[in-house]
């Protein structure tokens, strides 16, 4: 019997990955529902044989069981987009089934939680600490810390809560890893509570991921004997941006009110429910039990560049023609993951931005194309790597329309307890649209014609909106109590800087014909 397998990720699913597999079931094949490669733009992607074919529609059934297909991209595992891959945390990737014991054991699956056992809480950190893992989520703060923190603060209670809260434009690795391979995770958290002392888990995540919270759910049915004395649950939140700020989740686990908590004191010496608690994102934590085999923490260190030790999965995303998910060292180039790994836009037109790090993220220009993956780099070229996601959009894309959405989201997502945030961005709204419209309205009279026409005088008032702009950018980058205030500056004032005649009406953006 032909053995065929397809991805039952949500990605592929949406694609017609179900009503594939029913046609290969009907033809008399085997099929085994995987989890998916990370090779998005060739989903439904079909694995017979270790050769892939894809992306496969229901006419292609017969020509890929008679090996006619022109669908056959050839052994996948030498694919360039695998070949170069460096995987780690999605190791599994493509090769078992999300929910089977045996694939999951068969692949690797609890020998870190084992050894970790057997090593004891503070062995098991000092070997984080020594991989040089850092917060996958965004901060990159080092993993090792915050669980020393934990482990030593005192208190009879203590929490693992994993941050799957996973709401950046772009992003899907958090989704992908918890329905592609929802074990690793557990594993990942149960050694966290092996490492700290805690009893009780919990895996935060928002209504919109229905496929995850079905497998997570199910995943933790069937290993709670491995994982016990640990227990873990999925808690499903409604879907709020802020809720993926460490403090405003801890308040939403608690059914409060998803609002961003002042720090100190920090959630690892008081956290949920007033505990000690380990709050870590999706990638950390899958990324540990590969960490905690024999000699997995030296591996991982020897991987990166700089401070950025290890794998990061990236996730190409936007108008791009190969998006997916690649997982690789530190140190690669943004051209490289964009041009080379991306293979470009998908329009064919030329890239004018890529957003690096979700909503959030600051516009990056071509110019900048040689800039390297890694914390310290991106942070003094005043951008962030966030969560991995990188959106492309090409020259007819308006930045000045980027640049107010930023803004637009920042107020639509604030939790509204500080001003710079709650009031700033609904401010900054205003003032991208009197410098978009070309003048300043006064009581609701508009003063300034088009900008790159004006007289002398209407020019200066221009130069006002933008110091202006300026002013509150920085007033809410070091005002504000949390990231999301803090850091929507970045794709405002980035894309002010680069495309500066996106705002002032002197840009003459292609016409777009479909
Ligand atoms: S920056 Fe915005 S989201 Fe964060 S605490 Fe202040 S008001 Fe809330």
């Amino acid at each position: 019997m032909t053995l065929v397998k397809i991805s039952d990720d949500a990605l592929a699913r949406a694609g017609g990955a179900d009503r594939l597999a029913a046609a290969f079931e009907a033809k008399g094949c085997e099929v085994h529902r995987v989890s998916s490669w990370g090779m998005h733009w060739l989903e439904p992607l079909v694995e017979i044989d270790g050769q892939g074919f894809g992306p496969a529609t229901l006419a292609d059934v017969e020509a890929i069981l008679a090996g006619t297909s022109d669908k056959a991209i050839g052994t996948i595992t030498e694919h360039p987009f695998i070949a170069g891959q460096v995987r780690y945390t999605f190791a599994r990737a493509g090769k078992t089934r999300p929910l089977s014991m045996e694939d999951y054991a068969a692949t690797g699956g609890w020998a870190g939680l084992t050894r970790a056992r057997q090593i004891g809480s503070e062995a098991i950190v000092a070997e984080v600490t020594a991989s040089g893992l850092r917060g996958r989520g965004g901060a990159g703060f080092p993993t090792g810390i915050k669980w020393d923190t934990v482990r030593k603060a005192p208190g009879d209670r203590k929490y693992i809560v994993c941050n799957a809260d996973e709401g950046d434009s772009g992003t899907f690795a958090d989704r992908a890893l918890m329905e592609g391979d929802p074990f690793a995770l557990i594993e990942g958290m149960a050694i966290a509570a092996n490492a700290v002392g805690a009893q009780q888990g919990y895996i935060y995540l928002r209504s919109e991921y229905p496929d995850a919270i079905r497998k997570l759910n199910a995943a933790l049915d069937l290993c709670a004997d491995i994982i016990a004395p640990f227990k873990c649950e999925v808690r499903v939140g409604a879907g709020a941006y802020v809720c993926g700020e460490e403090t405003s989740l801890l308040n939403s686990l608690e059914g409060k009110r998803g609002e961003v908590r002042a720090k100190p004191p920090l959630p690892a010496l008081e956290g949920f429910l007033g505990s000690p608690t380990v709050v870590n994102n999706v990638l950390s934590l899958a990324a540990v039990p590969h960490i905690l085999t024999e000699g997995g923490s030296s591996a991982y260190q020897n991987i990166g560049f700089g401070r950025s030790r290890g794998t990061m999965p990236i996730q190409l995303a936007g108008n791009i023609r190969h998006g997916g998910l690649y997982e690789i060292g530190f140190g690669v180039t943004l051209g490289q993951l964009v041009n080379d790994i991306g293979g470009g836009t998908a329009s064919g037109r030329p890239v004018k931005a890529v957003q690096v790090g979700g909503p959030l993220g600051a516009y990056l220009h071509p110019d900048q194309f040689d800039i390297v993956f890694d914390y310290e780099t991106y942070t003094a070229a005043d951008a962030l790597i966030g969560h991995g996601g990188i959106t492309v959009f090409d020259d007819t894309a308006d930045m000045g329309a980027m640049a107010r959405f930023a803004m637009e989201f920042c107020a639509a997502e604030s939790c509204g307890k500080c001003t710079p945030c709650r009031i700033g961005a609904v401010r900054g709204v205003e003032i991208i649209d009197r410098i978009r419209a070309g003048g300043r309205q006064r009581d609701g009279v508009e003063v300034l014609p088009q900008i790159h026409n004006a007289p002398k005088d209407a020019g200066r008032e221009a130069a006002q909106e933008i110091g202006l702009l300026t002013d509150l950018c920085e007033t809410m980058k070091f005002g504000s109590l949390c990231a999301l205030g803090g850091f929507t500056p970045y794709p405002v004032m980035s894309a002010l800087k680069n495309w500066p005649e996106d705002f002032t009406g002197r840009s003459s953006l292609p016409e777009v014909t479909e």
